[in-house]
């Protein structure tokens, strides 16, 4: 593997994958690479992190204004989590479907939350949701230069030449 990704734009889709502070403390953080990497994705950027209000408020600008938002502060700030951004052709889709529903408790058998998680307030993890939401994301949680472009060796057996 060389430094550097030569890979078409179209393989270089990325999206950010949040593993909350729930997995983290139930040891769930490999499971839960594993199936990113199994798939065929390529990891990026990680690190283990305690994230603070202020990071949290931009991550769910959206979400700010729910009645659970104080609880979901809470629960994302009560322990490290670990932030990845993985890389590879259609990604933001793959991952969300990997992910499977907001709530666990319909969240599809097969996917991470509907094999790892049982209620909506411990989900295990966070994907983004398009590839707009995902860059402005990744931009929140790592610099620019704490993601590694490198050069898969195993590309054309992943997608074909
Ligand atoms: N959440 C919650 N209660 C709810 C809805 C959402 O605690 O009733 C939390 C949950 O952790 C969820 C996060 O808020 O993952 C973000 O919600 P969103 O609707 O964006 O779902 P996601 O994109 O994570 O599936």
């Amino acid at each position: 593997p060389r430094h550097g990704d030569t890979a078409p734009p179209e393989l270089q889709e990325k999206t950010l994958v949040l593993v909350k502070p729930d997995a983290v403390q139930r040891r769930l953080v490999g499971n839960v690479i594993q199936r990113f990497e199994r798939r065929g994705f390529k990891l990026v950027a990680m690190k283990l992190l305690q994230a603070d209000q202020g990071l949290l408020d931009k991550h769910y600008q959206q979400l700010r204004q729910k009645p659970f938002y104080p609880a979901l502060l809470a629960y994302m700030t009560s322990g490290p989590l670990v932030a990845m951004v993985w890389e590879g052709y259609n990604v933001v889709r793959s991952t969300r479907a990997m992910v499977g529903d907001t709530d666990s408790a319909t969240a599809a058998a097969g996917t991470i939350r509907g094999d790892f998680s049982m209620h909506v307030s411990r989900n295990v993890v966070h994907a983004s949701d398009s590839v707009e939401t995902a860059q402005r994301e990744i931009g929140f949680w790592f610099q620019q230069d704490e993601l590694v472009a490198w050069e898969s060796g195993d590309q054309d057996y992943t997608y074909g030449p």
